[in-house]
C-alpha cells in the first residue's frame, strides 16, 4: 500500500512538473527583444576567413541555429543594399535602390515602426552613415537610396528612442537651409556628438551623430565605437519594460569587398563579431531576447585559395568589386531562434521577426 501511494506521489510530481516546464517552455517561444545585427556584404566567405586568422573562436561560432537566405530583389538577381535592407525591415521584394517603398513609390511599414506602434523601444546602429541604405531601410520611405537629406527628415517622423551613426552633415548643412538637429531637439531628443559623451542613465531619446558623414574604417582609426554602441544602446533599450527591437549594421564589410582588400574586409568582420558578442552576453543574461545575425548579400565573389591554418594565414582571392547573388547565413540565439534553420527567402526574416514578436500586420 505505502509503495502504491509513494508511486502515485511521484507520479504526479512527475506530471506536474512536466507542466511547468512545458509552461516555461512556451513562454519562452516569444521574445520580448529583437537585436538584428547586418553584416553588409557578409557571406560564409567572409566569416570563415575572419574565423581562419583568429586567435580564439568568434562569437559566430556559438550560435546553434543557421540557416541561409535568398538575396535576389523584384528587379534584380544581384542585389543592392536598398533593395535587400528592404526584404528584411518591411518582408518585401522592392526594386533596387528602394528604402522600405515598392517599385511605385508606395511605403511599406517596417518591423522598427511595428515596434514603435506595439510601445516597444527601438534603435538604430551603423558604422556607415545612419542615413545610408541599411539603417534607412528601417526608418526611412524614399525611393532613391542616395537623397540623404530627404531620409534624414524621415528620421523625425519615427519616435525612435536612439540611434547612434554618421551622417550630422545631412540634418544641419542641407540644401532646404533647414536645421533638424533642432526639431530632433523640440521632438525631446538628447543630440549627442560622440558615442563617450552618451550617459545611458539619463532619461529620454537619443540621436548620437559619431560622424559628419562615415566613420573611419576599423583600420583607419574607429576604435570600438560598434561594441560600445550596441551595448549602450542595449542599455538604454532594456529600460523599457514592453521590450524593444534594435537593429545594429557592419556596415564596412561591403566597403571591403568593393575594394577587394582582405584586410579590410577580415579587420570588419571581426569587429562586428565584437558587437555580435554584446548582444549575445545581453541575450544570455537577459533569456528574453532574440538575437538575430545575417548579412543583406554577399559582396566581392570572395573565396579562399590557400593557407594554414595552424598559423591562421590565408590566401584569398576575389571574383568581382560587386555583390553576387549567393545565399548568405543568419544565426539566430533565443526564444524563437530554431525558426531561422533552414533555406528561405530575405522577406521570410521580416516574418519571422513579426511571428515572433507576435505582431499582427
Ligand atoms: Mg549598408
Ligand atoms: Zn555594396
Amino acid at each position: 500500500m505505502k509503495k502504491i501511494s509513494f508511486i502515485v506521489v511521484f507520479v504526479v510530481v512527475l506530471i506536474s512538473c512536466n507542466k511547468v516546464e512545458t509552461l516555461n517552455h512556451q513562454q519562452l517561444k516569444q521574445p520580448k527583444n529583437i537585436i538584428l545585427l547586418i553584416g553588409d556584404g557578409m557571406g560564409v566567405t567572409q566569416i570563415y576567413a575572419a574565423m581562419s586568422v583568429s586567435a580564439s573562436p568568434l562569437t559566430f561560432e556559438k550560435f546553434k541555429h543557421v540557416g541561409f537566405h535568398k538575396t535576389y530583389s523584384a528587379t534584380d538577381y544581384i542585389t543592392d543594399s536598398g533593395a535587400a535592407g528592404t526584404a528584411l525591415s518591411t518582408g518585401i521584394k522592392t526594386c533596387n535602390q528602394c528604402i522600405a517603398v515598392d517599385s511605385t513609390g508606395k511605403p511599406f511599414k517596417t518591423i522598427l515602426e511595428y515596434a514603435e506602434d506595439n510601445q516597444l523601444a527601438t534603435g538604430l546602429v551603423s558604422t556607415s552613415s545612419i542615413l545610408h541604405a541599411t539603417p534607412a531601410t528601417f526608418i526611412a520611405h524614399e525611393q532613391r537610396r542616395y537623397d540623404y537629406e530627404n531620409i534624414a527628415l524621415d528620421f523625425l517622423d519615427v519616435d525612435i528612442d536612439v540611434f547612434i551613426g554618421g551622417g550630422k552633415k545631412q540634418f544641419v548643412d542641407r540644401e532646404d537651409k533647414l536645421n533638424l538637429i533642432d526639431s530632433l531637439r523640440k521632438n525631446q531628443y538628447h543630440v549627442i556628438d560622440g558615442i563617450e559623451n552618451l550617459d545611458v542613465n539619463e532619461e529620454g531619446k537619443f540621436a548620437v551623430f559619431t560622424a559628419e558623414e562615415h566613420n573611419p574604417e576599423i583600420l583607419n582609426g574607429r576604435g570600438d565605437m560598434l561594441p560600445v554602441s550596441t551595448e549602450k544602446a542595449i542599455k538604454i533599450l532594456s529600460k523599457n519594460k514592453k521590450g524593444f527591437f534594435l537593429m545594429v549594421e557592419g556596415s564596412m564589410i561591403d566597403w571591403g569587398g568593393h575594394d577587394n582588400d582582405i584586410d579590410y574586409v577580415i579587420a570588419e568582420t571581426l569587429d562586428f563579431d565584437k558587437a555580435v558578442a554584446k548582444a549575445l552576453e545581453f541575450a544570455i543574461e537577459d533569456g528574453e531576447t532574440l538575437v538575430i545575425v545575417t548579412a543583406d548579400h554577399e559582396t566581392g565573389g570572395l573565396t579562399i585559395v590557400g593557407g594554414d591554418i595552424n598559423n591562421q594565414t590565408i590566401e584569398a582571392k576575389f571574383s568581382t568589386d560587386h555583390h553576387t547573388p549567393v545565399m548568405v547565413p543568419v544565426f539566430a540565439f533565443g526564444p524563437g531562434a530554431e525558426e531561422f534553420g533552414g533555406i528561405y527567402e530575405n522577406t521570410d526574416v521580416f516574418k519571422k521577426m513579426m511571428d515572433a514578436f507576435g505582431f499582427e500586420k
